[in-house]
C-alpha cells in the first residue's frame, strides 16, 4: 500500500530534543506564549548526548569580551529561579570548581586569571594568603545553591590548602575555588522543563528530520520520516538544534555550518575505600602530567606510536568529582589527554586504556588513589561529541534563510548554558530585545573582518 505523506502546519518546528531543544521550545511556549511548537527527534529526548555529561556548571569562561561570563550568569540566574520553583527538583549544588596548580611559576599565572574573571563579571577575589587581615574562607555545602558566595578563592596559604583539602597531593601550592559553579541532574532539569513546555501545548514527535524545504530563501516546510511513515509540516520557523548533527541539519536549509566535532569520554568508577570526600567540589589538575610509568610498562608502552605518546608529557585538565547522594561511592573522572577533530559517528569505539589513564593523571592530584592502580576498579565509560566553532563559542541565533535558526557548536558547555541560549534564541525568533551579549554568538560574527583578525589571535578556549 503506498502511504500518503501526512501534512499539517505549525509555527515553530524544532529538530533536536536535546537540552538545547528543550530548552529553546520551553522559551517559545512559556515565556513567549508561542503556541504550536513542535519538538522532533529520532531518538528519546536527552538521549544522545545531553544525558552523558558531566553535568556541571561555571560562570568562570575567559574573554575576549564578557558575553561567555554573560550568558553563563544569565543562564545560572535562570537555572536558579527554576530550581526554587521546583523545590530543587534537579538537585542543583553550588560546590564549586577547585583549579589546583604544584608548579609555583604559575601563581602569577592564577593571579592574573582571577583578576581577569573578576573584571569580566565572574565576581569579587578574596585572596586568602595566610595573613591577618584575610577574609574568611567559606566551605561549600554539599546540598543546595543558595546564599553562597560568588567569585573566587584564591588560596595561597598553605595551612589553609592542606587544611581545607587534606586529599589532594601535598606538592599544591596555590588554589582557585571558583563558587558560582556545580552540578546538577540534567535529565531532571531537562524534563522539567518538557513537562512544562508541554502542559503549553509543545508537542514531541519521535521522527527523523529529512529535509526542509526552502522557497525563495524562506522556510516553507519540514519533511519527516517517522518508521516507514513520511509527514510533512508546513512551517515558517525551523530551529536547528539538532547537537553533533549541526553540520548535516544545516546543509538541509543550504547553510554550511563553521563546526567540527571531538570525542570526549567520561569515567564512573566505585570509590570504595572513600578516597575522595563525597562533599568535595570538582577538582581540576591544571599542570601538565608526565605519568610515572614502570621500567617494564615503559618498554611496553613504546613498542607502538600510538601508546608512545603516553611516555610523553600530557596536557592539563583531568578531573574528577563525586556523583550521586551520600550513599553513593561513584565517582566520574574525564581527561581529554587525546583529543582530534572527528566525524561524529554512533555508535564510536572507546580506547580500552581510557579508564586507565584517567585513574593515572588523577593520582596526580588525589595520591590516595593510587590503591586502585594495581587492580583497577570496575568502571563504565560512556561520552559523545563536542561540537564546536572554532574558538570554542557557541552559534545561537538567525541564519541567512527566512525562518532558519541555530542553537548549537555548545561543545563541552551545553548544559550549563542550555538555559540562557534557550532563552536567548527565543529572543531572536519572536524579534523581542536582545542582550548585549547577542553579537557574539550570531553566525554573522564571521562576516566581521574585526572578529577575523581576533580569530587569528585568539587566547584561551575555557575547554577542560
Ligand atoms: C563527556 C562529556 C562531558 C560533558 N560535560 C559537560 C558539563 O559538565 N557541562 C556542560 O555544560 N556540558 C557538558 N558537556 C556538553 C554537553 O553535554 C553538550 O554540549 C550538550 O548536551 C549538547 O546538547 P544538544 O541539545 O545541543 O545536543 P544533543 O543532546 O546531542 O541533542 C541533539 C538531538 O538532536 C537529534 N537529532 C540530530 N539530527 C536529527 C535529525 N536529522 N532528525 C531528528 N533528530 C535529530 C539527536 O537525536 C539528539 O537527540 C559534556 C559532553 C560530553 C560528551
Amino acid at each position: 500500500m503506498i502511504k500518503h505523506p501526512q501534512r499539517s502546519t505549525v509555527e515553530v518546528v524544532i529538530c533536536g530534543a536535546g537540552i538545547a531543544g528543550i530548552s529553546a521550545a520551553y522559551h517559545l511556549a512559556i515565556k513567549h506564549g508561542i503556541e504550536n511548537v513542535v519538538l522532533v527527534d529520532e531518538r528519546a529526548p536527552l538521549s544522545l548526548t545531553s544525558d552523558k555529561s558531566t553535568e556541571c556548571y561555571r560562570n568562570m569562561w575567559p574573554g575576549p569580551g564578557d558575553a561567555m561570563v554573560s550568558l553563563m550568569n544569565r543562564s545560572i540566574d535562570i537555572m536558579e529561579n527554576l530550581a526554587h520553583e521546583s523545590s530543587n527538583i534537579f538537585n542543583l549544588n553550588r560546590r564549586g570548581y577547585l583549579y589546583a596548580t604544584a608548579d609555583p611559576n604559575r601563581i602569577p599565572y592564577f593571579k592574573r586569571f582571577a583578576k581577569e574573571a573578576n573584571e569580566l563579571g565572574v565576581g569579587p577575589v578574596r585572596y586568602h594568603t595566610d595573613q591577618p587581615n584575610d577574609p574568611a574562607y567559606t566551605p561549600a555545602p554539599a546540598i543546595g545553591f543558595e546564599d553562597q558566595p560568588a567569585g573566587i578563592d584564591l588560596i595561597l596559604d598553605q595551612k589553609r590548602i592542606r587544611h581545607a583539602f587534606p586529599y589532594l597531593s601535598e606538592k599544591v601550592v596555590a588554589l582557585i575555588h571558583a563558587r558560582r559553579c556545580g552540578w546538577f541532574s540534567v535529565q531532571q532539569l531537562g524534563m522539567y522543563m518538557l513537562e512544562r513546555a508541554k502542559e503549553r501545548g509543545v508537542r514531541f514527535i519521535p521522527a527523523r528530520v529529512e529535509g526542509v524545504e526552502v522557497v525563495g530563501s524562506k522556510i516553507q516546510a519540514v519533511h519527516l520520516r517517522n518508521g516507514g511513515m513520511p509527514i510533512t509540516i508546513s512551517t515558517r520557523n525551523f530551529v536547528n538544534a539538532a547537537g553533533p548533527f549541526l553540520k548535516e541539519v544545516g546543509r538541509m536549509v543550504g547553510v554550511e555550518l563553521p563546526v567540527f566535532s571531538e570525542l570526549h569520554l567520561k569515567i564512573s568508577f566505585k570509590d570504595h575505600l572513600g578516597v575522595v570526600p563525597r562533599n568535595a567540589p570538582m577538582l581540576i589538575w591544571t599542570d601538565p602530567i608526565r605519568l610515572p610509568w614502570l621500567e617494564e610498562e615503559r618498554a611496553l608502552l613504546s613498542e607502538s606510536e600510538e601508546t608512545k605518546q603516553l611516555l610523553k608529557e600530557l596536557p592539563p585538565s583531568v578531573h574528577t568529582r563525586p556523583e550521586g547522594g551520600p550513599d553513593s561511592d561513584i565517582l566520574i573522572g574525564l581527561w581529554a589527554y587525546h583529543i582530534v577533530p572527528v566525524e561524529p559517528v554512533f555508535p564510536f569505539s572507546i580506547d580500552p586504556r581510557y579508564s586507565e589513564i584517567v585513574l593515572r593523571g588523577l593520582v596526580t592530584m588525589i595520591p590516595g588513589l593510587k590503591v586502585y592502580i594495581d587492580r583497577l576498579p570496575k568502571s563504565v565509560v560512556d561520552g559523545g561529541y563536542y561540537t564546536k566553532t572554532r574558538e570554542n563559542r557557541p552559534l545561537i541565533g538567525k541564519l541567512p534563510v527566512e525562518g532558519a535558526y541555530v542553537i548549537g557548536a555548545l561543545s563541552g558547555f551545553g548544559v550549563m548554558t542550555a538555559c540562557g541560549a534557550g532563552e536567548l534564541l527565543a529572543a531572536h525568533l519572536t524579534g523581542s530585545k536582545l542582550p548585549h551579549y547577542a553579537p557574539a554568538f550570531v553566525l554573522e560574527r564571521y562576516e566581521d573582518p574585526g572578529y577575523q583578525k581576533l580569530l587569528e589571535d585568539w587566547g584561551e578556549s575555557g575547554q577542560l
